[in-house]
Parts: C-alpha cells; sequence; structure tokens
C-alpha cells in the first residue's frame, strides 16, 4: 500500500491567505479577491450588511399565511421531487409534521436539495407561507438548517447577510468565517488597549465575534461602533500628527504688509467679493506664522481664486520669496501664466512660464532666475518639482487642480528650500466642508462661495432622447453667432481604450452628419499623446475649430471664453461632481451660455439627478446633495484618496468622530512619538500617501 504522507497543516492564522482554507477553490478566491478579502483577516473583518433575525420559532401550528417570513421547527416527513408540467421547472417538494400538525414546504429549480432532505429529520424553516393549490399552508423556497441547538447557523438566530457578490452566498461566508472566528484573539488591534477602556470599547476579537456570531443586535451595533471608533481614531491621529509636525516645522515666514494689500486691492480692474477678501486675508495670516501653511482654497469656477493666490504671490515677492504655481496641464499652465501677469505686472512682477515644450534657452533662463533669486514667481506644470529646479527662497507653492498631488511631490518640494514653502491648493470641485475636514484633517479649509457680481448663469437643460436633434440645430445656431462648443463623449468605465474608440466614432459621426463642414470639428482624447492633445486643444482655443469632441479623460479646465456649449452625451453616467465641473467650463465670457445634459436612456432615476444638476448651480450644494444621496460607506471612496478603506465608520457621524478625535488628541499628548503601541505606529503607514507623517 503506498504511503500517505501527511504534512503537518498550520492552524490559520490572520495572515493566513484565503485559498489555503478548506473548501476555498481557485473560484472562490478569484470571488473573494473581488471583494478585497485575501487573507483570514480580511475575512475577519468583512463586515456584514444587515442580519436576518429568525430566532423566533412558532409551532407549526401556529402558522399563517402572509408575505412576512415565518420560522418554525419540524420533522421532515416526506420528500420528493418532480418536474412541473408547464415550463419545465424542477420542483423539490417536503411534507413537514410538527405535533400533530402538518405543512409543505416547496423550492423551485433546486433539485439538489432532495439530497439534503432527510425524512425523519428536524429542521428549523424560514421563509413566506401561502395556501398551495390544495388549501395546505406551505413554505415557499424557505431557508432551513438542522436543528443543533446553540449551534444554529443559518436559521433560528441572528444570522450575518453579507454584501452580495456573485457566486458568494451569505451561506458560504458564514460557513467559512465561523470556524475562524477563534484566530479573532490573534488580531492586532491598533486601538491601544488604554484607549479601548476608557473609551469603554469591546475588545477587538469581541467586536468580531459578536459581529459575525452576534448574540443581539445591541452587541452589533456596540461591536460596529467600536470597529469605527477606532477607524475615526487612526484618520484622526494621522491628520492631527501631520498637523502637529507642520505646524512645529520651521516654515518659510511671509510677513504681512497691509499696505501692499491694500495697493493690490486698488489697482485691481474689478473689487475683490467679501469671500475673497476673507480668503485672502486667511491666506496672508498663514504666511506670516511661523509654522508653514497647508490650505485648501474651495471655490466655483470663476469666484476668483486666482485673484486671492496673485496677492500671495505679490506679498512673498515684496518678502523677497519665490511662489511655484502648478498646474495640470500646459494649456493651463499657460492660462495661470496670463492672468497673473495681467494682475501683477502692474505692480512690477515678472512672472515666467516653465512647461514641457519651453525651449531649452528660456529653460536655462528660468532655472537660472529662481536659482539667483532675480525670478519670484513661475508658472509650470509638474516639470516645477524636477530636482533642476532650485528656487533660492522658496516661499510659497500653489497648486491647482492636482487631486493627486501628494505627500510625495511636497516632499521633494519641500527639499528645494531651507525653510519649509507654505502651500496652497485650488480647486473648483469642492468637497462638503464635513467630509473636507474629515479626511484631510491636516489642512486648512477656506471656501469662496460667492461669485462676483454680473455673471451671466449657465443655463442647464436635460435633454431627452426624442429631443437631440433640436438640441444639434440649437448648437448649429450658436457656431452661426461665432460661438463654440463642447461635446463631451460618453464614458465608458471599464477601458480608456474603449472610450477612446467611441469618441473617434463620435468625432466622425459629427464632423459628417451634424456639424459639416465649414465647421471644424476637434477631437481629443486620453490615449493621445500629451503633444497631440495640447496641439488639438490648443486650436479649439485659439479658435480654428469651432466643435470640441472630448472624453471624459480630458477633464480639461481650458478656459475658452467663447465657448457657450458644454454638450455632454450620456449624462447620467457620470457623477455630479464631474458633470458640475464640465459646467464650469461655459459661461467664462459675454454671452449666455448652455450646458445640454444629453440622457442616454429615458431611466427616470438618472434624470432626476440630472434635473437635480440642472437646477443647482453651486458647487458646493451639488456636492452636498451628492453626500446626502450616497450612503456612508461609499461616500467618497477613501481608497480614491489614498486611503485605507473604512469598513465600519460613518464618515457622516459627527459625534463619534469627534469623539475619536478628543481620544486622538488626548493620545498624542500622551505618546507623541506613536512609538508606545506598536500596532498603532504601524497602521500609521497606510495613511501615509495623504498625510505627510515624517
Ligand atoms: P477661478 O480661478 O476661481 O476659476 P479666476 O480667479 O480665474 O477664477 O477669476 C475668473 C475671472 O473673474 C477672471 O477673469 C477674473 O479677472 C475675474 N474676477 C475675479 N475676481 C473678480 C471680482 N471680484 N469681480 C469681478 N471679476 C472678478
Ligand atoms: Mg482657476
Amino acid at each position: 500500500m503506498p504511503v500517505v504522507l501527511q504534512f503537518p497543516v498550520a492552524p490559520p492564522g490572520p495572515d493566513t491567505p484565503v485559498k489555503r482554507l478548506p473548501r476555498v477553490t481557485p473560484a472562490y478566491t478569484q470571488r473573494l479577491g473581488r471583494l478585497g478579502i485575501a487573507t483570514v483577516r480580511d475575512l475577519l473583518l468583512h463586515l456584514p450588511r444587515r442580519y436576518e433575525d429568525t430566532r423566533a420559532v412558532q409551532s407549526l401550528r401556529a402558522l399563517q399565511p402572509g408575505s412576512e417570513p415565518q420560522t418554525v421547527q419540524a420533522r421532515v416527513q416526506r420528500v420528493s421531487m418532480r418536474r412541473s408540467s408547464r415550463q419545465g421547472t424542477v420542483l423539490v417538494e417536503a411534507v413537514l409534521e410538527d405535533e400533530g400538525a402538518i405543512a409543505g414546504a416547496i423550492w423551485f429549480n433546486q433539485g439538489f436539495l432532495v439530497q439534503r432532505l432527510h425524512e425523519g429529520e428536524e429542521l428549523i424553516l424560514s421563509g413566506k407561507v401561502r395556501f398551495d393549490r390544495t388549501g395546505r399552508l406551505q413554505f415557499q423556497s424557505p431557508t432551513f438548517e438542522p436543528v443543533r441547538p446553540g449551534e444554529q447557523r443559518h436559521v433560528g438566530r441572528l444570522a450575518p447577510v453579507y454584501p452580495e457578490t456573485e457566486g458568494l452566498t451569505s451561506r458560504f461566508l458564514r460557513e467559512l468565517i465561523e470556524p475562524l472566528l477563534r484566530v479573532a484573539p490573534e488580531l492586532e488591534d491598533p486601538l491601544p488597549p488604554a484607549v479601548a477602556l476608557a473609551e469603554g470599547l469591546l475588545p477587538l476579537a469581541e467586536a468580531v465575534r459578536q459581529i459575525h456570531q452576534p448574540d443581539s443586535l445591541d452587541l452589533v451595533e456596540s461591536a460596529r461602533r467600536r470597529i469605527a471608533f477606532a477607524e475615526l481614531f487612526l484618520l484622526q491621529l494621522a491628520a492631527q500628527r501631520a498637523r502637529r509636525r507642520r505646524l512645529q516645522g520651521l516654515g518659510a515666514v511671509i510677513p504681512y504688509n497691509h499696505d501692499v494689500a491694500r495697493q493690490y486691492a486698488a489697482a485691481l480692474p474689478f473689487r475683490l467679493t467679501g469671500d475673497q477678501r476673507q480668503a485672502a486675508h486667511q491666506v496672508l495670516i498663514d504666511l506670516a506664522a511661523s509654522g508653514p501653511m497647508n490650505r485648501l482654497l474651495q471655490g466655483d469656477v470663476g469666484s476668483g481664486k486666482t485673484a486671492v493666490a496673485a496677492m500671495a504671490a505679490l506679498m512673498t515677492q515684496r518678502a523677497g520669496q519665490q511662489t511655484l504655481v502648478m498646474a495640470p496641464t500646459e494649456i493651463l499652465a499657460r492660462q495661470h501664466h496670463r492672468t497673473l501677469e495681467e494682475l501683477l505686472e502692474p505692480h512690477g512682477v515678472s512672472v515666467r512660464l516653465l512647461v514641457g515644450s519651453t525651449p531649452v534657452r528660456t529653460r536655462r533662463e528660468v532655472l537660472a532666475g529662481l536659482s539667483g533669486g532675480m525670478d519670484s514667481l513661475v508658472v509650470g506644470t509638474h516639470a516645477l518639482i524636477e530636482d533642476e529646479v532650485q528656487p533660492a527662497a522658496l516661499g510659497l507653492v500653489v497648486v491647482d487642480e492636482q487631486h493627486r498631488f501628494g505627500v510625495v511631490q511636497r516632499q521633494r518640494l519641500r527639499r528645494k528650500a531651507e525653510r519649509i514653502p507654505n502651500f496652497l491648493a485650488m480647486t473648483a470641485t469642492p468637497i462638503p466642508r464635513s467630509l473636507a475636514l474629515t479626511l484631510y484633517g491636516d489642512v486648512d479649509l477656506t471656501e469662496i462661495r460667492e461669485l462676483p457680481p454680473g455673471r451671466m448663469p449657465t443655463v442647464t437643460q436635460v435633454v431627452h432622447p426624442l429631443d437631440r436633434e433640436q438640441a444639434h440645430a440649437f448648437v448649429r445656431e450658436q457656431l452661426m453667432q461665432g460661438r463654440q462648443a463642447f461635446v463631451i463623449c460618453p464614458l465608458v468605465e471599464e477601458s480608456e481604450k474603449l472610450e477612446a474608440t467611441s469618441a473617434v466614432e463620435e468625432h466622425a459621426r459629427l464632423s459628417a452628419d451634424v456639424y459639416p463642414a465649414p465647421w471644424v470639428v476637434e477631437l481629443v482624447h486620453g490615449r493621445m499623446p500629451p503633444r497631440e492633445k495640447e496641439a488639438r486643444m490648443a486650436r479649439f482655443v485659439s479658435g480654428e475649430a469651432n466643435v470640441l469632441v472630448s472624453t471624459s479623460v480630458v477633464e480639461v479646465g481650458v478656459d475658452v471664453p467663447n465657448a457657450t456649449v458644454m454638450l455632454i452625451e450620456d449624462a447620467e453616467r457620470f457623477g455630479i461632481a464631474q458633470l458640475h465641473q464640465f459646467r464650469g467650463r461655459v459661461g467664462r465670457g459675454l454671452h449666455p451660455s448652455w450646458c445640454l445634459l444629453f440622457q442616454g436612456s429615458p431611466d427616470a432615476a438618472g434624470r432626476d439627478r440630472l434635473r437635480d444638476v440642472a437646477l443647482t448651480s453651486s458647487g458646493f450644494d451639488l456636492a452636498e446633495l451628492d453626500l446626502s444621496m450616497r450612503g456612508p460607506g461609499d461616500v467618497v471612496g477613501m481608497r480614491q484618496h489614498g486611503l485605507p478603506e473604512m469598513r465600519a465608520a460613518d464618515l457622516l457621524d459627527h459625534a463619534l468622530l469627534q469623539r475619536a478625535a478628543r481620544a486622538a488628541e488626548r493620545w498624542l499628548e500622551r505618546d507623541p512619538e506613536l512609538d508606545e503601541h506598536a500596532p498603532l505606529s504601524e497602521a500609521m503607514n497606510g495613511y501615509r500617501a495623504v498625510f505627510d507623517l515624517d
């Protein structure tokens, strides 16, 4: 007889890959992977969406027909299987008995159940009940499980229901997770035990057990809050630590010269709005403080953020220091360059431009001007982060619309100066204040909500599929009057390549049939080399092209005051913030403007969202609306922000957030270097992409 070698199998620990677990086939490994579950730890921290309560077991005699599920304990008397005469559906039927009372149960197209149902076996069953054709009460596809006192997994208990994924049932997950609960005590807990104790929180292992195998809904809630608290605590700790370190750092100090501020305001061709003054004031105070500034300036397109940044740049120049202004694309850099020139040349500040296509000679000049201290303000793209850029006295960095501008880039910039430069980020895609303060706890927030007076509002219209022709005719009329139009192609989430292909087709169709010669229709998409993209875009900016067809990838902040139409195909596929961002591309000149939201299908939910966008012109209000329409959980996609996923925390739960914030503050007093509790300092690594912790 061959000898079968039995290798000792190590018992699972938190790091054991799920594929090592019994029953987890490669197919299951893949499905679990889709939920972000790779290890036993991930499984244990995979939270149910809700619970099914089938604890109230009644006698079969008390059964009533109705739409509320009922649970009974009964013995299987008989099991049979047949094919329904009409559709060939496989029917499995059972006769149930309990203290002389009889009822039936039926399951559809689950032939395998015949093997699971044994005559004479005691079951707990739960499901909806109605009369069958013979007038007997019958369970409709009930869930069931053999009676195992104290060990019910699925029925006769509070059973966790996990978020659904194709081919991964809650039943499977319960059976997979429950035996692993004994690993829970080995889970490292980033929350210091002292904090858990002071806050009266369950130990992590107990919380994990209650989550998957609850004793009561109250305990489930305590467990969820315990995990949520830890998540918020970590987020707050990272933010507060980053803030402390920053404020302790030696920042570039730019004295607040009130005369300079007054001169600047007086020389403007317009009056600053109240919000602009307020914003400028906050920025200037920060610049003068010893800790470096880290401020986010939020304001809709055209709210006048650049005018505020310009004042800060002027103050910096007057203090003998330098400013770098960074934009995401070359076109935008050129635009900022022009605007800043207009605003600052009257004050004797020359503004330089440094982008990829800057000729070598000019480039050398600018670099020399920076390192020699002759130039005080340079506008550019990411080229400004490169090592050759060595300003003599960098005092301020302004970053426009670069959501992915992270810690690494900031650290690179910081290395360019002896003192830490002040940092001002600007965005026209505001996120709600509550969320901004939570997500970017180390960032100070300034909002410009007030628009300069006399702006022509952009009229937004939802266009029904049947009205497309009419809408295009309207756009042609605008072209006839010398105006220009943007056309945004449908979003293709899965693939930039497919999106590009569809944009090419759309461009061909529009230029052949809808906007034929003499109109010139230009095309840009994300698969084009940057040079080509910029060149094509430039043809639109200069007016050579009348229509610009673009994919969403090219979410351009380009300023074309002559463009009066923003037409968005399949608009309901885009997020609210993105639609608003697109809309901000028009309404920048003297002419009235339109944003046409083409509905892809007459689907009602999508239409309502579009209607909201049409009725709301403030980006702040839209951001709030967007937030209120999403459930907690998918609130912002923490991953998108480079942060660890929140499993339990609701970022809008202010009470818990504040509790966590206070606990984090106290902890930092006690353990400022975070070396008291190793799992805590380790957990901080997950926050490094967003918070500057070193
Ligand atoms: P943002 O950067 O917020 O999109 P800008 O600073 O580029 O806005 O300003 C948009 C336009 O509005 C520019 O032409 C600017 O000159 C003008 N502007 C800025 N502030 C005011 C104001 N207070 N009153 C009138 N026009 C203004
Ligand atoms: Mg701007």
